[in-house]
């Protein structure tokens, strides 16, 4: 069996199961966050009663991410709605963005974007934040009312995004029925050359098979190049997962798995004990391909799709408007680290916005020195609009008051993860996916720009 037919063996008590099988699982954990939370606890409240009670308290994890530095009157009230679920259900894992239990969520325009405005629990986006907090397990499943919720195959985890119908049912009874995907593999060799990201990785893999090339598949990453990235890395392929029209991304787990998920279960009390699922011998893939890593170059995803690939040194004739870095995909510490690396001592010549995935990446990129300075003001320095409100924000457009959204027609280059027409604001703009490195580097000359101009 493949890695992800191991996984959901176990979780539906047999002993084997085929692609194709419809299978009852037991879930193990259930995220949900403020643009689907409310819809989801009102079908399970519609379906299981006023008063019914979720199946398992410490398998729901609510994460309010997404419209939250803003003065929409219902998406502030979303998180409110959230609050009073956590409250009603006595539900421990929720990343409030506020500290009072019986307050409600308003943003304070006054104060504007960029200064903090959270309390102590709040974090930042949730597919982040569920490794950060130690929500993440091998050998577990993993739903999500959110699509980039395959970001936890890196951790050799079930992971896909379910609608609020089924997450509605998974809260009141901790099952769901699913197919079992066809997996395909895809088999890295080689290491990453200079100038090179993850990034580059899965936008060359999408180029190649297609936006719904792995429609209801499973992604699975094998092979001496994948144990030679990090678990950042690893995240950044999973999460694109779902840009090929994947069901889920999956990946081996090594001792790099296992010291990062001990070390975030220890450090926040959450369950420690997991069982990886080990490759077989008798694995069936519909799809099989090896890849050299060593020949990768830095990639772009064009308008208006993730499968729209070419490499960044063809592309030096596109004028740019924006650059913009954050995201689940693009906005972890690592990401802003590679990205601060190009920027350093430079100014970015357009519009550049920095949005730090969780509050843990704007505290690292604070607490970071290189030459007596922090990350965060080497970035300042350059012109990068960091704003300390760990969110979304314009990975998705959002409301019109969203920091970074793109509110009129215009090209950005992003080290975000989707690109599909309106996606991160205005239907006429045009939006380059890149890895931290390119954006850093188009931001510099305001023209889509292969980073290795700037990295030896
Ligand atoms: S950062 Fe973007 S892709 Fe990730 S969960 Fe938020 S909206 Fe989705």
């Amino acid at each position: 069996m493949t890695l992800t037919e191991k996984i959901l063996a176990r979780a539906s008590g047999k002993t084997r199961v085929a692609a194709g099988d419809n299978v009852w699982v037991n879930v193990d954990v259930l995220m949900t966050h403020d643009v689907c939370g409310p819809g989801t606890i009102g079908v399970f409240k519609r379906e299981f009663g006023k008063a019914a009670k979720v199946w398992d308290p410490k398998r729901v994890v609510i994460i309010p991410d997404h419209y939250i530095f803003t003065a929409d009157s219902m998406s502030n009230r979303n998180v409110d709605i959230l609050r009073e679920f956590v409250k009603e259900q006595g539900l421990p894992y929720f990343y409030d963005v506020i500290d009072d239990p019986d307050g409600h969520w308003q943003f304070d325009v006054s104060k504007g974007q960029t200064q903090k405005q959270y309390g102590s629990k709040y974090t930042g986006v949730c597919h982040t934040t569920l490794p950060w907090k130690g929500h993440t397990r091998p050998g577990e499943i993993l739903f999500g009312t959110d699509s980039h919720t395959c970001m936890a195959g890196a951790f050799n985890q079930f992971a896909t995004g379910i609608g609020n119908t089924d997450a509605g049912f998974i809260l009141g009874t901790g099952k769901l029925l699913i197919k079992v995907p066809e997996s395909m593999r895809f088999f890295m060799e080689g290491a990453m050359q200079p100038g090179v990201m993850a990034k580059d990785v899965i936008l060359h893999v999408i180029g190649d098979i297609g936006f719904d090339g792995a429609t209801y598949r499973a992604m699975q990453w094998e092979g001496p190049g994948v144990y030679g990235m990090n678990m950042d890395d690893r995240m950044t392929i999973a999460n694109m997962a779902i840009e090929a029209g994947g069901k889920n991304a999956m990946f081996p787990c090594d001792q790099k798995t296992i010291d990062y998920v001990n070390e975030r279960t220890a450090e926040n009390g959450t369950k420690s004990e997991f069982e990886p699922v080990e490759l077989d011998g008798d694995q069936k893939f519909i799809y099989d391909k090896v890849f050299d890593l060593s020949k990768l170059e830095p990639t772009v995803a064009c308008h208006p799709d993730p499968g729209q690939r070419k490499l960044a040194k063809e592309m030096s004739n596109v004028s740019l408007d924006r650059a913009y870095i954050g995201s689940c995909t693009g906005g972890k510490t690592s990401d802003f680290l590679a990205f601060a690396q190009v920027v350093k001592g430079k100014t970015v010549k357009i519009d550049t916005f920095g949005v730090p995935a969780t509050t843990k990446v704007v505290q690292e990129l604070k607490d970071t020195q290189w030459d007596g300075q922090s990350v965060w003001s080497i970035l300042e320095s350059a012109g990068v609009r960091m704003t300390e409100n760990a969110s979304c924000a314009a990975c998705l457009g959002g409301p019109v008051d969203t920091f970074g959204r793109l509110n009129t027609p215009m090209k950005c280059i992003s080290a975000t993860n989707r690109n599909f027409p309106g996606r991160m604001g205005n239907k006429e703009s045009q939006v380059f996916l890149a890895s931290p490195y390119t954006v850093a580097a188009s931001a510099l000359t305001g023209k889509v720009t292969d980073p290795r101009e700037f990295i030896s």
